[in-house]
């Protein structure tokens, strides 16, 4: 008999809640004459509580909080949730969900504390800007024990954790929002109680200690975040059998490195170069000629020095711990400084005209000797190759001086390749440390932080790549909890109404797509001798200008529109940025050098760069150009990124900002709705209220819970126990569905079952 002849699929359609009006109009006249308050919409756009006093199909009357009657036009009024609801800890369970209802309850909540709200499946965290205490000990323990059942990071943590073994299933915890939105400091407490839940074996603590020293090298002041993440950090955390962490691996995304050379104006350079400086120890900055951070020009470009409550100097100790505890070595370390003071000495070397052609070479002052000094080469190879540059030309080799701007140019470039290494090299270092359990059982969590979508008054190649990961990223979310939910659905002959969602697709394929995609045209333009910023602007205009998703814009601007806005970049430093030139003379120079770090970062450049070949490099063409270009690269890693998470079960924290200073208890309106439309949360919400987000398969099911059966059923199909478990546990028929092959349940369902087979 098959599983589907005494069970008609479908067989009890469900009805879905009808209610999600968005706005008064799409309410029936029964509904309405019953609401009694609603959403008014200010002329400011901020949405306040009205209780209504009279309404007719045209105009009611209403009266706002503060005592002001108003009559307004029927159809502009949203429908309010009764007080009941208030702050109600899953968006879920609103009876009208529309925008002003979230955004209230979000509020509601804020003001209360209470950042964390799930809605449905994926938990929005609102950021508090403030210490609230819902962490540590006491709070991890009553998670565990399932005796606090708020919404949390540690909820979603505990899940991760239990469904890994329940399932076998690898597990992701998948943070976004924008700058400053929270998603670091959401990824440590996540962290935090994986590592107080399977900690045991010390590595734990190593594991905690990555962060400040990622944070230290990676992160920085910027206008929106006075600890902004310049990187995107995927840690993936291996457990044993038993459910303790064996090891774990970081992998790192696209550092900005342009910052090394310059930032703008109120921002800061990466904080171990303030930390360096403040906090050395006397013996170390004689060693080093280290003086003070106003003394470098790399710095002293941005106006700004400290942070508000930040000591730098006490950060530099927590930082030569935490290295002590990923083991890496005294003497490695004063060589990371070494290579932090080269790199601010590299800044202030400058330049003097030699000849009448405008050539210039290096001066030769304390600068350019301490730089030499630190990374350990002879002083005149390193005026060499801040002052010429080795040229091929066919077959031939051609000496080009350099004049003031290639100088700077080149003198920046060994700068910013010197710190991207040196970051990669201590990415390697904690890997090392951390590849303890060399027994992998193959079962991991992993954190994902990355950059969420930027939209400045300027974008420039970093938000373009930054923007492009968002796309990718939108896209798995999109995948997961509506296409493939959907058609799971389908597949398993559930009845089931569709739920629209935005599909970014088109978006990525203006980005993807070969030969005329934004990526492509953007390589080739980068191998053309002669492409500049403009020739790269009026080649994607030309190409594109059909494109749904791409709009040419004048001179060297384009815009792209993307699932959460329109943004417009500017091409200028494109080329440039995405060939990321090394030249061979700067390469020869660091492996030239007697000190060992210089020496492996040459190597590792060298591996990165099939044929490193230099001077303009891609004039050459053909085999010359081999070097992969940086946006390229970054789509491989974003590939082999969306693979990996492919393979995991997803748990999304959409983190929130709620204002633009960085204060507590400030809740803008607008801005929460823009960020909450962005991600798509109202729809996500839509989606689960009328879904079945839990599923078990017929057999799976019946083999976990079938021991519970009164009855004896020793003799009986799955389906059969499985419906046998339901009846027995009176699950509401319409809280389940049973599919083909599997048994389909609305939220939270199973729980009853999971906690009466956990007491028994
Ligand atoms: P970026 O994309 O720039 O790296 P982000 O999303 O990682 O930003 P965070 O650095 O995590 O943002 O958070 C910014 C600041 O907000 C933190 O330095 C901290 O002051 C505050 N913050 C974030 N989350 C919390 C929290 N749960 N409790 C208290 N303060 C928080
Ligand atoms: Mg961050």
């Amino acid at each position: 008999q098959s599983l589907t002849d005494d069970v008609e699929p479908g067989a009890a359609p469900i009805p879905l809640p009808q209610s999600d009006e968005r706005r008064w109009s799409d309410t029936s006249a029964y509904t309405r004459k019953k609401i009694l308050q609603s959403w008014v919409q200010l002329p400011n756009g901020n949405w306040e509580l009205g209780k209504i006093l009279s309404t007719s199909e045209e105009e009611s009357v209403v009266s706002l909080p503060e005592g002001k009657v108003i009559k307004v036009i029927s159809e502009t009024l949203v429908p309010a949730n009764p007080d009941i609801l208030d702050g109600v800890d899953d968006l879920m369970q609103l009876s009208y969900l529309n925008e002003p209802s979230v955004l209230y309850n979000l509020n509601y909540r804020y003001n209360h504390d209470m950042i964390y709200t799930k809605a449905g499946p994926v938990l929005v965290a609102v950021n508090p800007f403030k210490e609230v205490p819902l962490y540590g000990n006491r709070f991890i323990e009553a998670y565990r024990k399932k005796t606090n059942e708020s919404p949390h990071v540690y909820a979603i943590a505990d899940t991760a954790i239990r469904e890994m073994i329940r399932d076998e299933v690898n597990q992701s915890i998948i943070i976004s929002g924008e700058s400053g939105a929270g998603k670091t400091e959401t990824a440590k407490i996540a962290m935090q109680y994986l590592a107080a839940l399977g900690g045991g074996s010390g590595i734990e603590y190593e594991i905690l200690k990555t962060n400040p020293i990622l944070e230290a090298f990676g992160n920085a002041k910027t206008l929106r975040n006075d600890n902004s993440s310049r990187f995107g950090k995927l840690i993936e955390i291996h457990f044993s059998e038993t459910g303790k962490i064996s090891g774990a691996q970081v992998q790192t995304f696209l550092l900005e490195k342009s910052r090394v050379v310059q930032c703008a104006e109120g921002e800061r350079s990466y904080h171990i170069f303030y930390q360096l400086c403040a906090g050395a120890s006397p013996a170390l900055r004689e060693k080093l000629n280290l003086t003070s951070a106003q003394d470098y020009k790399y710095l002293g470009q941005s106006n700004c020095y400290s942070i508000n409550g930040v000591d730098d100097a006490e950060r530099f100790h927590s930082v030569k711990e935490a290295l002590d505890i990923v083991h890496v070595s005294k003497e490695d370390q004063e060589s990371v400084f070494a290579m932090l003071a080269a790199v601010l000495w590299l800044g202030n070397v400058s330049f003097t005209v030699i000849d009448n052609e405008n050539h210039v070479e290096p001066v030769a002052d304390e600068s350019l000797s301490t730089v030499a000094k630190l990374i350990g080469c002879n002083i005149n190879e390193l005026k060499l190759s801040l002052s010429k540059r080795n040229m091929r030309v066919g077959k031939d080799t051609i000496v080009q001086k350099l004049t003031l701007p290639q100088a700077i140019d080149a003198r920046d470039a060994l700068a910013k390749s010197v710190y991207s290494c040196l970051f990669d090299w201590l990415v390697e270092q904690i890997n090392k440390s951390l590849a303890v359990g060399k027994r992998r059982t193959g079962r991991s969590i992993s954190i994902l932080d990355i950059y969420g979508f930027e939209s400045f008054d300027k974008n420039s190649f970093e938000q373009f790549c930054i923007n492009y990961a968002n796309e990718r990223l939108q896209q798995h979310f999109n995948r997961h909890l509506f296409k493939l939910e959907q058609e799971e659905y389908i597949q398993d002959g559930i009845d089931w109404t569709r739920v629209d969602f935005e599909d970014n697709q088109d978006c990525l394929s203006l980005f993807e797509k070969k030969p005329l995609g934004l990526l492509s045209l953007l390589d080739e333009e980068s191998t053309f001798p002669n492409g500049t910023d403009l020739t790269l602007a009026n080649k994607l205009k030309q190409h594109l200008h059909s494109n749904s998703c791409f709009r040419g814009d004048r001179e060297k601007l384009f815009t792209v529109v993307h699932y959460a806005g329109e943004v417009t970049y500017d091409t200028t430093g494109f080329l440039e940025k995405n060939r990321d030139l090394l030249h061979l003379d700067s390469i020869q120079l660091l492996s030239s050098c007697s000190c060992h770090l210089p020496q492996s970062f040459a190597s590792s450049m060298l591996i990165q760069s099939e044929k490193p070949v230099v001077g303009p490099l891609y004039k050459a063409g053909g085999a010359d150009s081999q070097r992969l270009s940086v946006a390229t690269k970054f789509k491989g890693q974003l590939f082999q990124l969306m693979q990996r998470l492919g393979n995991t079960t997803p748990h999304f924290i959409r983190c929130i900002k709620p204002n633009n200073v960085q204060s507590p208890g400030v809740y803008e309106q607008g801005l929460v709705l823009q960020q909450l439309r962005c991600c798509g949360v109202l729809e996500v919400v839509r989606i689960s209220r009328s879904g079945f987000p839990t599923r078990m398969s017929h057999q799976k099911f019946a083999r976990r819970y079938g021991f519970l059966l009164v009855e004896n059923i020793a003799d009986k199909d799955p389906l059969s126990v499985s419906v046998a478990i339901l009846h027995q546990f009176n699950i509401l028929p319409e809280m389940y569905q049973v599919g083909y092959t599997k048994l389909f349940f609305r939220t939270g369902q199973i729980g009853v079952l999971e906690d009466t087979r956990n007491r028994t």
